[in-house]
């Protein structure tokens, strides 16, 4: 951002009224406005939206044999232009080699692109270590499930150049709950998903070091025992954050509310999951991945059945707009869930609009009708890179 440039807002943390003003990539200054002002003219301001699970936008898939480092950078801007200002790009269950290949393309893309760079905070590689159970498995395909190794871990971190920060396993799968620790000593995130392990697994992987469950209340079998199933366990224990994909159609609400009174406030994140076929109209769409169907309702299903979503729709702020509406719980709150705590969970810094801060903030318009609240991102600032949002849709 240019020397000393401005802007009018309202931070979202007080209702405060200010003007700050930018140097590079920091907040040089947040000053109260004292001439009048209709505070609701101006944007909200809050720390920036990061989603700690995205997986490509607009027929972009990251998991795809063929990314690009300019589908990369195309598919960011669109998340820019949504109001976020970090993620993790996600790679989920696949050969080796097309692992290996998007590992590459995404540490190429950090490399040739400024707005790689600031976004991509890391990479989470979701599978392919997970179950091979249709159900837990989702859309995963099951022939690249397979046992976990250290030779591969390191593998993905020298393809990435160490950009792995997310790894979701099953712990029932061979070889996870030996090699978890020594991924987690390395300061990785372990997370738990796609999984029907036991209680006394998913406390193990926990002891151990798993930190996330992995869009807890999806990734599951259909039908589960009433007492000995993958989610009783989750819920309870404390070292466990939990991430929720609140798009309105992956989770109920009783079931949203109750994963955060289990966890408390600190330890919920909210992600998209946004798929590779989010922003694309109704159809079929087949890779070598994947093969999904997206719905006329804004659901993407796995294909040829409507019970098992794979991956959402829907944007960061959108699912925050959701839990928001559905939970009650105060838009400040659930703020955090969507910019502080995923931050958190990763060991990264969390943005403070501050004088000498890094500059990192989603700023948006808040509209409320019929007692229902609407929320239009205005734009992303990313490090001091203003990119402006999407407008009227
Ligand atoms: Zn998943």
């Amino acid at each position: 951002m240019s020397e000393g440039s401005v802007r009018d807002v309202r931070l979202l943390s007080t209702g405060e009224c200010v003007r700050l003003e930018f140097a590079g990539t920091r907040i040089r200054s947040v000053l109260p406005i004292h001439r009048p002002v209709d505070p609701f003219t101006l944007p909200w301001a809050a720390p920036g939206l990061f989603d700690l699970q995205v997986n490509g936008y607009a027929g972009i898939w990251f998991s795809s044999t063929e990314l690009t480092i300019s589908q990369v950078q195309q598919v960011l801007h669109s998340y820019a232009r949504q109001g976020l200002t970090g993620c993790l790009p996600t790679l989920i269950t696949n050969s080796a080699e097309a692992l290996e290949h998007g590992l590459t393309v995404l540490r190429q893309a950090r490399a040739a692109c400024d707005l790689c760079r600031r976004m991509i905070v890391g990479i989470h590689v979701e599978g392919p270590w997970i179950s091979s159970l249709d159900g837990p498995r989702g859309a995963h395909p099951l022939a690249h499930v397979r046992p976990c190794t250290l030779a591969e871990y390191h593998c993905w971190q020298r393809a990435s150049g160490g950009l792995v920060r997310l790894i979701t396993v099953a712990p029932e799968c061979p070889g996870v709950l030996s090699v978890l620790p020594q991924i987690a000593a390395d300061g990785v995130c372990v997370a738990i998903g796609h999984s029907s392990a036991s209680a006394q697994q998913i406390h193990e992987a926990a002891a151990k070091g798993a930190r996330l469950s992995t869009h807890l209340g999806n990734g599951c079998a259909g039908m589960v025992p009433r007492h000995d199933n993958v989610f009783w366990p989750q819920l309870a224990d404390d070292l466990l954050t939990a991430s929720v994909i609140a798009d309105g159609w992956h989770l109920p609400t009783d079931l949203l509310n109750c994963i955060y009174r289990c966890k408390s406030a600190s330890r919920v994140v909210l992600t998209s999951d946004v798929s590779g076929f989010g922003g694309c109209p109704p159809g079929r769409y087949t890779t070598a991945a994947v093969d999904v169907e997206v719905l006329d309702d804004g659901r993407i299903v796995v294909a040829g059945q409507r019970q098992f979503l794979a991956g959402s729709g829907a944007s960061t702020i959108d699912c925050l707009q959701q839990f928001h509406r559905s939970t009650g719980v105060p838009l400040q709150q659930t703020w955090d869930l969507a910019s502080r705590n995923p931050r958190q969970l990763l060991g990264l810094p969390c943005p403070e609009i501050a004088e000498g801060a890094v500059a990192s903030l989603t700023l948006f318009h808040a509209t409320t009708a019929d007692n229902v609240l609407t929320l239009q991102p205005v734009a992303a600032i990313i490090q001091g890179q203003t990119i402006v949002a999407d407008q009227g849709d």
